[in-house]
């Protein structure tokens, strides 16, 4: 399974956005680099040589913000599928995923646990993921079954995972335990209104705050004490602050987000995700992929402001996580994060938000993220130069050349 691999003449760009390393010799065995030299470097007996004239060498990439699961626009037409074609469909999209270069996501939310199981019986090749499960929302929040009595979850899914509906800080406390308890990695809340509607009637708009701060920190505190942390779904200054003082470590979206709000997070140390792609993705083809007016109402609301709030970030000194969001068709286009990030942060900005700031964010920085002796061979091999050329990663399954996870070589368009 793990290969014996030297690579020669390798330009790495190596995720920390150090200058490019030119020429250089990278010796993996054992599923880790064991080596970064020059040109005089030996390679062991019996490795594979790779000549990587030409081509990049990067870590692999990490998307913080994925749904695998959202095979339709909306949940609701999700949770219609066949549960086979549903299984199927999310197989497909996590062999792209890693196809496309991304050897880690995290799961904002909806995949079953059972794919993670999948993959480590080798049924499927995919990309190693940090799950969400159900994510909790509160009564009146968007993702229930209207006019059932007591709001009842709508499920996202043909595998019937529901949010955790659950108001005040009690309530909170036991859905965080149990959804830790299905094997969730971290906590997903959802702190502001949402852009897809569930129903026609929704009223909850991107803005609007959910959550109170003490719901919020029950959240965190579960979070914390299962050694891990909370992800919040906010738009507004309201929401994001009071994920803030709650202590959540990542923001998610983000979109209205003002100057002083940066600040408090630029202060505080908290991740924003900004998730780009999906806006973009929605606004030019959403109504063609079904989007109804409630949902298109909303979008148009928040849809153009993502890249005032990544510029307001980036001026604030905001570590910027990145993450693509995109649900339904469309997943292959991951990569167009990037390039559109660069537009704000250029590319090299852009490589490392995809790489060394998203490890942080997820806790594995010291294992992978960045090209560097010691850490796991989770790299990507790239056509041409992606800091000449960072739209390549929008056609990841071409440009894409080589794909290396935990020192196997998932992917080789090379030899
Ligand atoms: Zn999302």
């Amino acid at each position: 399974m793990t290969d014996r691999l030297v690579f020669r003449h390798a330009l790495i760009i190596d995720g920390t956005g150090a200058s490019p390393q030119p020429d250089a010799t990278v010796i993996i065995a054992d599923g880790v680099i064991q080596e970064i030299g020059g040109l005089r470097t030996k390679a062991p007996k019996g490795a594979r040589v790779v000549d990587l004239k030409g081509r990049c060498l990067l870590p692999g990439l990490i998307d913080a913000h994925v749904h695998p699961g959202n095979i339709e626009l909306r949940n609701t037409m999700t949770a219609k599928l066949p549960p086979a074609v549903y299984v199927l469909s999310v197989c497909r999209n996590l062999e792209t995923d890693i196809q496309l270069g991304f050897t880690t996501v995290r799961d904002a939310a909806g995949l079953d646990p059972g794919f993670r199981e999948a993959m480590a019986r080798g049924m499927i090749q995919g990309p190693r993921l940090f799950l969400s499960v159900t994510p909790l929302s509160q009564s009146g929040g968007e993702s229930r079954i209207a006019g059932t009595g007591p709001d009842r979850p709508a499920p996202r899914n043909a595998l019937n995972i529901c949010p955790e509906i659950c108001d005040g800080p009690d309530q909170v406390r036991a859905a965080a335990r149990r959804t830790l308890g299905r094997g969730a990695d971290q906590i997903k809340v959802f702190a502001d209104g949402e852009v897809l509607a569930s129903q026609e009637s929704d009223r909850a708009v991107p803005g609007q705050w959910k959550f109170s701060v003490e719901e919020i920190k029950a959240a965190v505190d579960v979070a914390e004490a299962g050694g891990t942390y909370v992800m919040a779904h906010a738009y507004g200054p309201r929401a994001i602050q009071n994920c803030l003082a709650a202590g959540v470590r990542s923001i998610e979206h983000g979109n209205l987000m003002d100057d002083e709000t940066a600040r408090l997070m630029a202060e505080r140390g908290v991740y924003y995700v900004p998730t780009l792609t999906v806006y973009d993705l929605l606004l030019a083809r959403g109504r063609e992929w079904g989007l109804d007016d409630t949902s298109q109402a909303k979008l148009e609301a928040v849809g153009r402001q993502g890249r005032d709030a990544l510029e307001a970030a980036f001026r604030a000194g905001v570590k910027i996580a990145s993450g693509s969001d995109i649900v339904g068709p469309a997943q292959a286009l991951k990569g167009r994060e990037l390039a559109i990030k660069a537009e704000v942060l250029g590319p090299m900005g852009a490589i490392v938000s995809a790489t060394r700031t998203n490890a942080e964010l997820l806790g594995v920085a010291d294992r992978w993220g960045t090209v560097s002796p010691g850490k796991l061979a989770d790299l990507i091999v790239t056509a041409r130069n992606p800091l000449d050329h960072i739209s390549l990663f929008e056609d990841g399954l071409k440009n894409v050349v080589m794909v290396i996870r935990e020192g196997a070589v998932i992917k080789d368009l090379i030899s």
